[in-house]
C-alpha cells in the first residue's frame, strides 16, 4: 500500500528529527519552517520546501505541526496563509506541539469547520527520540482519526495512547510536564543548596540521582550538568511556557498547582539571567 502524503510544519529541534524519520520511511513530503534557513540542511532531498503552511498541506494528506508555542500555532494554521486554509476537507491534521488546552480546544473547533479531522498529539521524549522514531505520542480525539494517523506514528513513535476527546492528550502532556518542570526546579534549588553549604557537589548530587530523588529528570540534569554543555535538547524557555500552560489548564478546572508556580519562578529567574535558550537543564546554573 502506498505511503500518505504528509506536510510537517516547523522544523525545530522536533520537527526536523521528525522530517528525517519519515523521509527515511520514503513518505512523499512536505516542510514549511518559517525561517527557510533551516530548510537547507535538507537540500538534496526528495522533500518539497513550501513557501507557506497552506502551499505545504494543500499537498498533504496528513500534516503535522510541531512549533513553538501557542503563537507559532496561531501562525501556521491560521490566516491567508494558514495550513488551514489550504488543507483538504478530510485530511488528517495533528497538533503534536505542546499547547495550552484552551487554544487546542479552539483549532478543534476550527479544523472542524473546515470539514478537516483533527487530533492533538504532543509527545514525550527529547530530540534524539524524535530523530530515531521512539517518541510516545499522547492523543485526544476521535478514534477512527487515531486509526487514519497510525502510519506515521507508527514511524515516528514507540507508542501512542489514546487518552479520550480532543485536547486530552494536550492536558496529558502538561500534566507530565508540570511534574518535571517541578522536579527540575527543586534540583535547581538543591544545587544552590549544595554550593552555598560547601558541600562536594559531584558526591552530592551522586547521592541524589543514586537515591530515592533519582528520577529520569534528575539525571539527565545531572549529566549535562557534569560535562558542562547546556546545549539544547529542550530549551529552558519552553519548559516555562509548558508550566504557565499547565497552571492555566489546572485554574481552568478549579485546581491550583502550587508547585507549579513556585517552579515557575524558578526558571522565569533563569531566563532573566539569560539561559532561556540553553537546555533546560541550565536551570542549575542559577546564581541564587
Ligand atoms: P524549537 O527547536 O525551538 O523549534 C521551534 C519551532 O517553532 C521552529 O520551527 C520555529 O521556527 C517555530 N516557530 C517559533 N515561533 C514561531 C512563530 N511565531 N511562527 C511560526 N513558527 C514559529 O522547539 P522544539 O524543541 O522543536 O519543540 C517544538 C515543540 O515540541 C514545543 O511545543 C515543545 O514544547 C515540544 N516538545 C519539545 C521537546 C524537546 O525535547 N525539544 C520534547 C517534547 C515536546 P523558526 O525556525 O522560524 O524559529
Amino acid at each position: 500500500m502506498s505511503q500518505p502524503s504528509v506536510a510537517v510544519l516547523g522544523l525545530g529541534i522536533m520537527g526536523s528529527g521528525m522530517v528525517r524519520r519519515l523521509l527515511s520511511a520514503s513518505f512523499p513530503l512536505s516542510v514549511y519552517n518559517r525561517n527557510r534557513e533551516k530548510c537547507l540542511s535538507f537540500d538534496g532531498t526528495d522533500l518539497f520546501i513550501a513557501d507557506s503552511p497552506r502551499e505545504a498541506a494543500a499537498r498533504a494528506q496528513i500534516v503535522i505541526s510541531m512549533v513553538a508555542d501557542d503563537g507559532a500555532s496561531r501562525n501556521v494554521w491560521l490566516g491567508e496563509n494558514g495550513a488551514l486554509n489550504g488543507a483538504s476537507s478530510g485530511s488528517v491534521l495533528i497538533e503534536c506541539s505542546t499547547l495550552s488546552v484552551g487554544w487546542i480546544q479552539e483549532l478543534a473547533t476550527k479544523a472542524e469547520g473546515r470539514g478537516c479531522r483533527f487530533l492533538d498529539a504532543p509527545v514525550t521524549g527529547t530530540k534524539s527520540h524524535a530523530a530515531s522514531g521512539e517518541l510516545l505520542f499522547l492523543v485526544g480525539g476521535p478514534a477512527g482519526d487515531v486509526e487514519a494517523a497510525r502510519p506515521v506514528f507508527s514511524v515516528l513513535g514507540r507508542d501512542v495512547i489514546h487518552l479520550g476527546p480532543v485536547s486530552s492528550g494536550a492536558l496529558m502532556k502538561l500534566v507530565n510536564n508540570f511534574v518535571c518542570g517541578v522536579q527540575a526546579a527543586s534540583f535547581a534549588e538543591a544545587v544552590s543548596l549544595i554550593r552555598a553549604g560547601g558541600l562536594d557537589v559531584t558526591k552530592a548530587i551522586s547521592i541524589l540521582t543514586g537515591g530515592a530523588p533519582g528520577s529520569g529528570i534528575l539525571k539527565r540534569m545531572a549529566e549535562r550538568m557534569a560535562a558542562n554543555d547546556f546545549a539544547p535538547n529542550f530549551a529552558l524557555r519552553w519548559m516555562a511556557k509548558d508550566l504557565r500552560y499547565a497552571l492555566d489548564g489546572a485554574s481552568g478546572k478549579g485546581v491550583s498547582l502550587q508547585t507549579a508556580n513556585a517552579a515557575l519562578s524558578v526558571f522565569q529567574r533563569s531566563i532573566v539571567e539569560g539561559h532561556g535558550d540553553e537546555d533546560f537543564s541550565a536551570v542549575t546554573k542559577s546564581r541564587e
